[in-house]
């Protein structure tokens, strides 16, 4: 079997990009998502986006209006009973990915490839929850999808080599650079990446800066293109504190531990760019650091 038709569960920042790179690169799409408001704004994201690579002259009219017609949203499962892989991209929390699961196998063919874009939850305990573990692996894709290159991919304990093997090719196809991972917490990037954000939260909590000099300091002085401040904004709170609290219990070292200031925004609801607020303010012309 080859991969032509792809599910895509969540239609948040990263289904939505996974829906729009993997229709520009020919594959038919079935975007799923529990809410109808999401649906509706993921579309309207990837029609401003692929509006965007056009202006830039990195895709055709004929190529947007190609991928457009390749995408069908939908609330309902019934829909995958035809995909060959379905990637789950939903919210970053075990007991809804269960659900998700749940609903999905018995609708899916035998034969489909399951992948989990969690940036830090274990493939292996995914994949045993599912009815095809050997069909079964991580696919980590970074954001935002269409302009980052990499996907880290994870075989679980179970996942077969012919899993791997397929999954790894339409990385290849979508134009993306596949890079193995181990199932550990976190996986390589968010392994490193999440406790530097983290540090830098702390770094904020301490007084040891502002937002604004701890970010300007990152930038400038270790030649970041963002600020940990600004990219924790970018990547969610709410998904920062679930892929630290993984560490910190998967790797039981209390070095993972959750800066509680991180805690204390997500309770507010302060969950970055995609609330409005977070390290900073969103609702003027330009971000305002709120520290
Ligand atoms: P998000 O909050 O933008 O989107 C999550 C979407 O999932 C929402 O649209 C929500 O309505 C939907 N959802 C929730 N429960 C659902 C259900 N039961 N069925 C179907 N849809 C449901 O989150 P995101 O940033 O897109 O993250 C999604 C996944 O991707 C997480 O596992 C996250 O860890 C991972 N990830 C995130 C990043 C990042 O930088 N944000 C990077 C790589 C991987």
């Amino acid at each position: 079997m080859t991969i032509q038709k792809i599910g895509v569960i969540g239609a948040g920042q990263m289904g939505n990009g996974i829906a729009h790179v993997s229709a520009l690169s020919g594959f038919d799409v079935v975007l799923l998502d529990v809410s109808e408001e999401a649906l509706k704004k993921a579309l309207a994201t990837i029609e401003k986006n692929m509006a965007r690579q056009v202006q830039k002259g990195k895709i055709s009219e004929a190529d947007k209006a190609g991928a457009e017609a390749r995408m069908k949203p939908t609330t309902q499962y019934a829909d995958f009973g035809d995909c060959d892989l379905v990637i789950e991209a939903a919210t970053e929390n075990e007991q809804v990915k269960r659900k998700i699961f749940d609903q999905l196998c018995p609708v899916l063919k035998p034969e489909a490839f399951i992948a989990s874009n969690t940036s830090s939850i274990s493939i292996t305990r995914l994949g045993a929850a599912t009815d095809r573990p050997g069909r079964f692996m991580g696919m980590h894709f970074m954001n935002p999808v269409p302009l980052m290159s990499l996907v880290e991919l994870i075989r679980g304990i179970a996942t077969a080599e012919d899993t791997f093997a397929q999954v790894r090719e339409m990385v290849l196809k979508m134009g993306k650079r596949p890079v193995s991972a181990e199932d550990f917490p976190a996986f390589i990037v968010n392994r490193i990446l999440l406790p530097m954000i983290n540090e830098a939260v702390y770094t904020l909590y301490e007084g040891v800066g502002s937002v604004d000099s701890i970010d300007t300091a990152l930038k400038l002085g270790a030649n970041h293109p963002m600020g940990p401040l600004e990219l924790a904004d970018f990547i969610g709170l709410d998904t920062c504190l679930a892929i630290m609290q993984v560490l910190y219990e998967g790797l039981a070292d209390s070095k993972y531990r959750p800066c509680p200031l991180l805690v204390k925004y997500v309770e507010a609801g302060w969950l970055g760019r995609k609330t409005g607020r977070g390290f900073y303010d969103y609702s003027g012309e330009k971000p305002v650091p709120t520290r």
